[in-house]
């Protein structure tokens, strides 16, 4: 337990109280998609339990250790949360040793009011989602909508690429809550970059090799799985491995900037209008929040240790008010449809409903991994017939940003549910 003393002396403090039926409610109505999780998680009257395949108890949080551990993992680093996890299983903690772990703690998320500039001190991280900008790279993601002029009933070709708007709208954002006080740490510093602070070609290049032979030497991957991707060409090295290795490097700096609230910017298309080959009528707006896991989820250890900060926390619950304020905002200043879970097959097929007009519990990875209330927006189809005229245009500069009204718009539908989640005028 020797890691454990040291965990105790790092600074953070209760906020709030939690209960065992609070967990509960939040197993039930955001956690445990379609009851897959029943056999993984027991509650009790004074307990909750992770079963491990077997049914025997894994990790035991007990009642007088819930304001503890959701406070703890609120405010530790993941590698934190596994070593507490796998010292103190099914372990007791005596009431006074909880108690004795709040005295010298400090809240490093407390605010001091400032009239003048009412979001000081509060760290607000934004992910403007992918990295293509370009015919080549938005193909590898396959995050673009290109429509040919020849080929349909349409004034101009259309080519739209989602890195860019998520991009801009991001900047617009960010230069808005500044000059309210905010301090606001972007994922990506160009509309063409990765989180690693180049582009996919550029990091290909460079980093690549040296990456996998650091895997392989620390035997994280297998030396067939090593030589498959070192000779894989880019297209499907992405999709084998450098989608989810950059997220998670997404989560990881987010999570190192320890943000009050995280904002993850997409812009969504028609899934009913798969290949994307001409226009869609439908247009929808959403908002995802975590949750939705399933029993697969469970044979790793950083997902029940996410699963264990969702379950213990109150960061559901704060990511569906500004999720659910954020699709209130999209709806009213854009004009567009608040999506039920009829809208799309995957919000009827992995999402659950919430509380709230579109907003819905889906265990994207980011969803899952950043540790801050947040809101995982979807404002609009760019493949909609009335957006993507609007998308195309370059008639509006906002902050020295080329852009259009429609993601003015978007950023400011963000701003606006920002203002009121912290409560500013
Ligand atoms: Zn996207």
């Amino acid at each position: 337990m020797k890691h454990l003393l040291v965990l105790l002396c790092l600074a953070f403090k209760i906020s709030f109280s939690q209960t065992i039926q609070q967990c509960k409610h939040r197993f039930d109505r955001y956690l445990n998609f379609n009851s897959s999780l029943n056999d993984f998680v027991k509650f009790e009257e004074d307990a909750i339990y992770l079963l491990d395949k077997t049914g025997a108890k894994e990790f035991a949080i007990y009642k007088h250790e819930l304001s503890f551990i959701s406070s703890f993992f609120e405010n530790t680093s993941y590698l934190f949360q596994e070593s507490f996890f796998l010292e103190k299983g099914i372990q007791k903690f005596l009431a006074r040793k909880c108690d004795s772990l709040f005295i010298n703690l400090k809240d490093k998320k407390s605010i001091i009011s400032n009239n003048s500039l009412p979001l000081k001190g509060y760290r607000i991280a934004i992910d403007p989602g992918h990295f293509g900008t370009n015919l080549k790279d938005a193909k590898i993601e396959y995050k673009y909508v290109y429509f040919i002029k020849d080929t349909l009933n349409i004034n101009d070709s259309v080519k739209i690429f989602e890195s860019e708007l998520n991009f801009n709208t991001a900047f617009i954002l960010k230069k808005m809550l500044e000059e309210k006080g905010a301090t606001v740490f972007l994922t990506r510093t160009q509309k063409n970059f990765t989180s690693f602070n180049c582009n996919y070609s550029d990091w290909i290049n460079t980093n690549k090799l040296r990456v996998l032979d650091s895997l392989k030497n620390k035997n994280l991957i297998s030396d067939e799985h090593y030589f498959k991707l070192k000779n894989t060409d880019e297209h499907d090295f992405f999709r084998d491995f450098f989608r989810d290795f950059e997220l998670l490097h997404r989560s990881q700096i987010i999570n190192e900037f320890k943000p009050h609230l995280s904002i993850i910017i997409h812009f969504n298309v028609d899934e009913k209008n798969q290949l994307w080959l001409k226009p869609s009528k439908n247009n929808y707006t959403m908002a995802f929040i975590g949750g939705a896991f399933v029993a697969d989820n469970f044979d790793k250890i950083e997902n029940k240790i996410n699963f264990l900060r969702l379950l213990c926390t109150n960061q559901l619950s704060k990511s569906e008010t500004i999720s659910g304020l954020t699709v209130i905002n999209f709806h009213k200043n854009l004009n567009i449809p608040i999506a039920n879970k009829n809208s799309a097959i995957y919000l009827n097929d992995k999402c659950l409903t919430t509380n709230l007009p579109g907003v819905f519990s889906r265990n994207l990875l980011l969803c899952r991994t950043v540790n801050s209330p947040l809101v995982y927006g979807e404002s609009l189809y760019q493949d909609n017939e009335f957006e993507i005229t609007e998308l195309m245009k370059n008639d509006k500069e906002i902050f020295g940003i080329k852009t259009n009204s429609r993601v003015f718009l978007v950023a400011k539908s963000y701003f606006d549910a920002i203002s009121t989640y912290f409560k500013i005028k």
